[in-house]
């Protein structure tokens, strides 16, 4: 009996021990949770209506130049206007500013002076694709292929043999500039470059990855069906060019001003069993732009003017007019600072940006990659990246710990679920993001964004819970004091 009481007795304070380290537990340690374990039905329901809103808008933007167009159908809708220099603004008002048809900039003006500084959300929209070259056209051994330049960091292997799309403009000799589109619908025609059948490939499949397939062997295979008779010259290159000049009054010069874009064709897709994942074309960093675009919209009376950048160019180094290094930003928002007697420069110097760009997702498959400790986890969140860069931090913004601090404490106020992240192990590459060229404005600049699998792959899948917090992520943040 005594024996029993004693048992009990131990087992109890035993019981109490286990409680209070419990306890501790709880509040010293630091334990990321799955989205699904934390999810409630409510917001679920608000994220899959959020995601098929997303697909849409990747279905549309197959392009940097179609992102655009179809932001500005989207804005118009939400009543913003196009922007005029010198326009009157008073609190509330909203506006957009289209930089050549290939950037664009909204503002949704909030209730304080600009001089306190604005809330930016900046992103990209340019994915990387294979371009034509200025004289993409030619013939071989009867057949008819545009030669390609890539645009961006891709691994080439991985473009052969997909369906691809054509979109783009071209500028005739008369000055007038026309849209192609072509290979979307179902009823038009596709585009391929091919590769070498494995019955005889045993020399390319000893060769390294990234030489297997050379860049100038990503060759458009665009037709067969020659124009003229058996002695005529470059009949099969006239019976593609015929067929351009019929649809759009091309002639070969015209490719010389034409920008063309292959890209893979076919729309976002809902991936796996449980529908979790979207798979599709140009996540990077269009995932981050909707969130952008979405939150903006949804931002109730900010009190700080928001701001939000889709740049081009990103994928090569941000350089160029439409790319955020160009001053086409300085342009708008000093326009917008003249508009209040503000010193463009006082409002960067409040100013407060996150640069929402894709990361870096753990893929099992991939482990030895990624540092398993610091590693951004589908279905983990929005993933906020203190730096980017390659090696010792080389060429990173590397946000101050007040700055990584302040986007903590405003995601955690705003129930937003995020991770902290690096996109790899330290010496395994690298890579970078507009946060640098933000910075350089005198703008405390942060990274965060969705992590990706398969980043600039010709399909990309990323996981609905990610994208929906880094839209909750961005309204949070429009919408702070
Ligand atoms: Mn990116
Ligand atoms: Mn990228």
């Amino acid at each position: 009996m005594l024996e029993k009481k004693k048992t009990e007795i131990a087992e109890k304070l035993h019981g109490k021990a286990k409680s209070e380290k419990n306890e501790l537990a709880e509040k010293l340690l630091y334990k990321p949770k799955n989205g699904f374990d934390r999810l409630s039905a409510a917001e679920e329901k608000a994220m899959n209506a959020y995601c098929e809103d997303y697909k849409k808008f990747l279905d549309h933007g197959k392009t940097e130049r179609l992102c655009v167009d179809y932001c500005v159908e989207l804005a118009k809708k939400k009543g913003f206007q196009a922007y005029t220099a010198g326009m009157k603004l008073a609190a509330g008002d909203k506006v957009y500013y289209d930089n050549r048809g290939k950037g664009i900039m909204l503002a949704v003006i909030g209730s304080e002076s600009l001089a306190n500084g604005i809330n930016i959300g900046a992103a990209h929209t340019d994915s990387p694709r294979l371009d034509l070259k200025p004289r993409p056209l030619y013939e071989e051994s009867e057949l008819a292929y545009f030669k390609t330049h890539h645009y961006g960091g891709v691994r080439k292997y991985q473009w052969v043999t997909i369906p691809l799309a054509l979109h783009g403009v071209v500028t005739l000799a008369d000055g007038r500039t026309i849209p192609v589109h072509i290979g979307e619908e179902e009823k038009e025609p596709q585009f391929i470059i091919n590769d070498l059948l494995p019955h005889l490939g045993r020399e390319q499949g000893k060769k390294p990855l990234n030489e297997a397939i050379p860049s100038e062997s990503l060759n458009i295979l665009i037709g067969s069906r020659p124009c003229g008779g058996e002695n005529d010259k470059d009949r099969f290159k006239l019976g593609v060019l015929k067929i351009l000049n019929e649809k759009y009054g091309i002639t070969e010069e015209d490719f010389i001003s034409a920008e063309l874009e292959a890209v893979p064709a076919g729309t976002a897709r809902d991936t796996g069993f449980d529908r979790s994942f979207i798979s599709a074309y140009g996540h990077d960093d269009r995932v981050c732009a909707y969130a952008e675009l979405a939150g903006i919209f949804d931002a109730k009376k900010p009190k700080k003017t928001a701001v939000c950048i889709f740049a081009d160019k990103e994928e090569i180094g941000s350089e160029g007019v439409s790319g955020m290094i160009s001053e086409a930003f300085e342009w708008f928002v000093g326009d917008l600072c003249k508009g209040q007697g503000v010193d463009l420069r006082d409002c960067f110097a409040h100013s407060f940006c996150v640069s929402a760009d894709v990361t870096a997702a753990y893929d099992p498959n991939f482990a030895d990659v990624y540092d398993v400790k610091n590693s951004a986890f589908i279905n983990y969140g929005v993933g906020l990246c203190k730096y980017t860069g390659s090696g010792g931090k080389g060429g990173a913004s590397d946000a101050s710990a007040e700055v990584v601090g302040k986007l903590r404490k405003l995601l955690n106020d705003n129930k937003v679920f995020w991770q902290m992240a690096e996109l790899g192990k330290t010496d395994a590459g690298g890579g970078g993001t507009v946060a640098k060229y933000m910075a350089k404005r005198n703008i405390d600049t942060i990274d965060a964004g969705v992590p990706v699998l398969s980043m600039h792959a010709p399909r990309e899948t990323v996981a609905k819970i990610d994208c929906y917090m880094t839209y909750k992520m961005m309204k949070a943040v429009f919408e702070q004091a």
